[in-house]
């Protein structure tokens, strides 16, 4: 019998139509933006799964959720929705958009947008979004670090913000987005310290025409790796790229090139994430907290 290939999921994905600038902010201006071309990509990356991300530019979380959920649907449970929620919109529409996914069997992750928006992760605001995620056993992704849009403000966006509502809510498991880019260390600390808290090795990578990008690549990864040595376990670090700005066999290969053993790379690569999301099983809702 053939050996069964280990899991790969990319857990931070982005195929919306509400993607801001695809021209400036693709890898490749050509780039086939639809799930047939983001699904062809996988593919050539022996990619299984992918989380797909919503933008904060959504006019609206329903229609943000019915378009993952579609785009999901498509692909036979290979993308999997990921859904947002903007707290500066105050409590009684935080609730709503709560009361919104209640019912909604598919979804795989809740992400937060601070730094794009102005809150911190600790915003009283969010209760009802950490009480959720914690009925439902979804982990919470947290936008961290550097932001597209230079209107960002992202002294909201350091992983020091999560530790709060880490330490509140220890029955939440928080992914740090980004490694924390450029606070990796800092994002290392609280992977170290908090149990439930995991990080994202998305977007750690310039446009490649970049100058330097080369090298960037090489300092990337030797940046993660450096945070992986401190942490002293591959165990809570999850691949993801942040497709359409990175290339997926380029994100990949940031890991795979890792001076590290086999059985972390294979973690890193999707291990972690399918225990994470619980990508073996089948969705439901409501499904407690057994
Ligand atoms: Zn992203």
């Amino acid at each position: 019998m053939a050996p069964v290939a280990p899991p790969r999921v990319d857990v931070h994905l982005h195929l919306t139509r509400w993607w801001p600038d695809l021209a400036h902010t693709a890898y490749r201006a050509d780039l086939e933006y639809n799930s047939a071309g983001l699904l062809d990509e996988m593919d050539a990356a022996r990619i299984d799964f992918g989380l797909l991300l919503p933008v904060h530019e959504a006019p609206s979380p329903e229609e943000a959720l019915a378009e993952s959920r579609t785009l999901s649907a498509a692909s036979g449970g290979r993308l999997r929705p990921v859904v947002t929620v903007d707290p500066t919109r105050g409590e009684e529409a935080v609730r709503a958009t709560v009361a919104l996914w209640e019912s909604e069997p598919t979804i795989a992750a809740v992400k937060l947008f601070p730094g794009y928006l102005p809150f911190y992760p600790h915003d009283p605001r969010l209760a009802p979004v950490y009480e959720f995620a914690h009925r439902r056993r979804l982990p919470v992704m947290i936008h961290q670090g550097d932001t597209l849009d230079r209107k960002g403000l992202v002294k909201f966006a350091r992983p020091i913000e999560v530790d709060e509502v880490a330490v509140r809510y220890p029955d939440v498991r928080f992914v740090l987005c980004h490694f924390g880019n450029p606070w990796v260390e800092e994002a290392a600390e609280l992977v170290y310290k908090d149990e439930n808290v995991y990080a994202d090795t998305s977007g750690l990578l310039a446009h490649p025409s970049a100058p330097y990008f080369e090298r960037m690549v090489e300092q990337g990864r030797a940046r993660i790796l450096a945070a992986i040595v401190s942490v002293g376990s591959a165990d809570r670090i999850l691949y993801g790229s942040d497709w359409p700005l990175e290339e997926l066999r380029v994100a990949t290969g940031l890991i795979e090139g890792m001076d590290l053993p086999l059985a972390d790379r294979d973690r890193i690569l999707g291990e972690n994430a399918v225990r994470l999301y619980r990508l073996d099983e089948a969705p439901r809702a409501g499904a407690g907290s057994s």
